[in-house]
């Protein structure tokens, strides 16, 4: 049984008497740094000369110094800049400036599981990662909740590694939901298998492919949309709130019928072969490796790929429906 913490189990003063630097203002860094101040705890931002982000920051009442200088001040130092860039802003701004007793914390565990950061000995190296997006983050804190959040020690220097996680999930509202505990290894293959699998690949691929497979049978686009992406939110929301069985209540007995015969005819036991092979690759470092080379590399691939999409009939039509929807169109999650 997984081991839950909530607010009674986190003690704020422990955050609140350290100094913080948050590395890096996009979707995370800015939940963490706003809402950690409104903590009260002492809060500084890192950022890179030039960053676009520096304004934003500065005028949500946040101080705003180089990495380096973050890093140098604070004594817990949360790295949220992009995962293919971690390991040189830590190379570069972070690891000169570790000393003994500090603490490095991470919102993702990839760096840390394959190697490309590696601490010193004498500091905590733990991971608070909240379970959806920075801006839900926020906006669930400022609303008197909290988005759950996963929390791991990787390296506990000073053996209070696990009550300082604790208590930096309690100071961006993450014990108010809860905080169940994992490890580097398990939070970095599940987070990746999951959005590769399931909720970004799987899911894309299961609605391009049905999408296409109406409009290829002739039926038209704004009706293949509305059936195989945008009708998905609204299946989605029910498993959120009962799980597959409030889903099954809530549609007809026609479609809970489909659902048994014809959901194993999609995904088959050779998906989950190919799931399996998906892992192990995974597990091995092999998607890690070719990542980082094609980030590394100009990100030829993936803006090819980019591109391909963004030019999908789905899309396009998409796009000229949901104009007619005002209620649907909210960029912040
Ligand atoms: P992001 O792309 O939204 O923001 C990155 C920020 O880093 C930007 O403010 C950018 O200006 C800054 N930055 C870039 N280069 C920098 C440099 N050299 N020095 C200092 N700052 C620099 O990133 P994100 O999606 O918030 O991801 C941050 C971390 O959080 C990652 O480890 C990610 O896996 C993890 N995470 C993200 C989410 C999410 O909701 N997006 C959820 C869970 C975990
Ligand atoms: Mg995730
Ligand atoms: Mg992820
Ligand atoms: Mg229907
Ligand atoms: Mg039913």
């Amino acid at each position: 049984m997984a081991e839950l913490f909530y607010d009674d189990d986190a003690d704020l003063s422990i955050i609140q008497n350290r100094k913080v630097a948050v590395i890096g203002y996009g979707s995370q860094g800015h939940a963490h740094a706003l809402s950690l101040r409104d903590s009260g705890v002492d809060v500084r931002v890192g950022l890179h000369e030039g960053s676009k982000s520096k304004a934003k920051a500065e005028e949500q009442g946040l101080r705003v110094v180089s990495a380096a200088e973050a890093s140098a001040e604070a004594d817990v130092i949360m790295v949220l800049v992009p995962d293919p860039l971690q390991a040189q802003v830590y190379e570069e701004s972070i690891a000169p400036n570790l000393k003994d007793g500090d603490a490095l914390f991470f919102g993702h565990g990839l760096n840390i599981r394959y190697g490309f950061i590696k601490p010193p000995a004498g500091v905590d190296v733990a991971m608070v990662a909240p379970k959806g997006p920075g801006h839900l983050v926020r906006r669930q804190y400022e609303e008197g909740r909290g988005v759950p959040c996963i929390a791991a020690v990787e390296q506990d220097a000073t053996g209070n590694g696990f009550a300082l996680a604790l208590s930096y999930a309690k100071g961006i509202g993450g014990t108010r939901a809860g905080v169940i505990k994992t490890t580097f290894t398990e939070e970095t293959e599940t987070d990746l298998f999951g959005e590769q699998a399931v909720l970004c690949g799987g899911a894309s691929a299961l609605v391009k492919a049905g999408f296409e497979t109406l409009v290829e049978a002739g039926y038209q686009p704004e009706i293949a949309y509305f059936e195989c992406l945008h009708e998905l939110k609204l299946i989605v929301d029910l498993m959120y709130e009962g799980g597959l069985e409030k889903m099954r209540w809530s549609v007809s007995e026609t479609a809970e019928w489909g659902d048994y015969i014809t959901g194993p005819r999609i995904i088959t036991d050779q998906t989950k072969v190919e799931m399996r092979k998906v892992l192990a690759e995974i597990q091995d470092g092999t998607f890690a490796r070719n990542w980082m080379d094609e980030y590394h590399g100009g990100l030829k691939k993936y803006n090819e790929y980019k591109k391909q999409d963004e030019n999908h009939l789905l899309e396009t039509t998409g796009k000229e429906l949901r104009k007619l929807m005002s209620w649907v169109d909210n960029d912040d999650a």
